[in-house]
């Protein structure tokens, strides 16, 4: 170990500045899709509020990530600590098992309350992958109680992600996803081609009669469609048509294949509607929600499905939903997910995302012009500049320190998606300092 100490400090000081580097951390503690010890330290973050973060070295860094979508509210926000506290001082936990509280009951009637229409029964989950998982559930439950035992598989797109369990890996793009190592240890599921780039864009006659051709050849072998809504996030932070997933609504519905829609990412204001499904004026069958739920708090998530799915399920031999993960329900989390709903319910994130749009497109577009970009893409509070060639990340996480910005990007894509708190001024100290990164990081060139 201490060998690797000295070498990670050297390493360290190259690519955090004048950050410090915890060696236990650096040694010992695993972070997301790294190895240990990682390629590059992790920085200590000793706090944070509102829309910046605050390294352990005192520098401030504004915050372009929601720490994955979730932190909607930025952080520290005084409604949600008192929701906590509050709840707290009640119960910070009861088995859900036989026993039932009133900050589940809320929460459910306050979700019930926005989102697509239809939906009306509700699983709390521990996490999105856990809730993709449900809905996986679900589905296969709903064909076995239909007597459609062969209906068994989940259908898909290429570019697609669902989370890192097991069978929500199998849904991910099985090619350039984070998980084609698995590769043949993973059920084996349906896939068809990815929608076509572009909001906007007009879905051509022959992407329509590919979708219907694959309903039409597979759909004796589909309990599911699963997609997220509108944007697919880790799956390369793309958009597509409303008139996608209008088509695969109707496709669904005409060959009984539950349509379950991703909103883990997407959901909550974050693409200019409350649900991105929105955008098209469809319901799925089943739903999933997670990340921003709890206005990043706490790991919290849930799937809802329309009353036919659980009568259906209900009415059968399989009668139970076999799944019961020990934290179900937790009331902090119920408590605080309720707090966080007043809040975008009541200031209209949905509106606020649209107004952020506004300010992405006025102080992003331009990158577009730069020949080392390949494209520039902006919907709701989230902003995309996907470059030429794969991002260097130790390189990359310096510049981002210097400039006191935090943006994580993976790939060859740069992606923000602020607090939807973030006011007019702090997006453009936001994209003022991102555009300095990639300048800085351009001018560097290959090496
Ligand atoms: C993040 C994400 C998940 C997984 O959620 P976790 O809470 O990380 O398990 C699933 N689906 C989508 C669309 C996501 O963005």
């Amino acid at each position: 170990m201490a060998d690797n100490l000295h070498s990670i400090d050297e390493k360290s000081n190259a690519h955090t500045g004048s950050e410090v580097v915890d060696p236990f951390d650096h040694n010992h503690l695993w972070h997301p899709y790294s190895t240990l010890p990682p390629a590059y330290p992790n920085v200590i973050i000793e706090r944070c509020n509102g829309v910046y973060l605050y390294t352990k070295s005192g520098e401030q860094l504004i915050d372009g990530m929601s720490s994955w979508w979730a932190c909607v509210h930025g952080y520290n926000h005084p409604k949600l600590n008192h929701a906590i506290h509050e709840q707290l001082a009640k119960m910070s936990h009861v088995m859900f098992g036989g026993l039932t509280h009133q900050p589940a009951i809320d929460l459910g009637k306050k979700l019930l309350s926005i989102v697509p229409q239809g939906l009306d029964a509700i699983f709390y989950a521990d996490s999105g992958s856990i809730s993709v998982e449900v809905a996986l559930k679900m589905a296969m439950q709903y064909q076995l109680a239909k007597n459609k035992p062969e209906k068994n598989k989940i259908a898909t797109t290429y570019s697609g992600y669902y989370g890192d369990t097991w069978h929500a890996m199998s849904i991910c793009d099985p090619v350039c996803g984070m998980h084609s190592i698995y590769g043949s240890q993973l059920p084996v599921q349906l896939f068809t081609d990815k929608p076509i780039e572009g909001f906007k864009s007009e879905m051509t006659g022959s992407e329509s009669d590919k979708l219907a051709q694959f309903f039409e050849e597979n759909h004796d072998g589909m309990a599911a469609f699963i997609i997220e809504p509108i944007v697919q996030g880790a799956g390369g932070m793309r958009f597509y048509s409303p008139q996608y997933l209008q088509l695969l609504r109707q496709l669904c519905s005409q060959y009984d294949v539950l349509m379950i829609a991703d909103e883990i990412a997407t959901g909550f204001g974050r693409t200019g509607k409350m649900f991105a499904c929105e955008h098209a004026s469809i319901s799925p069958d089943i739903m999933t929600v997670g990340k921003a739920l709890t206005g990043g708090y706490m790991t919290f998530a849930a799937t809802l499905c329309q009353c036919y799915v659980a009568d259906i399920i209900a009415n059968s031999r399989y009668a139970a939903l076999m799944h019961g993960p020990t934290f179900m329900g937790n009331p902090l989390a119920c408590s605080v997910a309720i707090a966080s709903l007043d809040l975008l319910i009541e200031h209209d994130y949905p509106a606020r995302a649209r107004q952020i749009q506004h300010y992405l497109q006025s102080h992003l577009s331009e990158v577009a012009d730069y020949s080392e970009v390949a494209d520039v893409r902006i919907l709701g509070a989230i902003g995309v500049i996907e470059l030429k060639e794969t991002i260097d990340m130790p390189k990359f996480q310096k510049l981002l320190l210097i400039n006191k910005i935090w943006v994580r990007p993976f790939g060859k894509l740069i992606y923000i998606m602020p607090p939807i708190i973030m006011t007019e001024s702090e997006i453009a100290k936001l994209c003022c300092r991102l555009k300095a990164v990639i300048r800085q990081y351009l001018a560097l060139g290959a090496d």
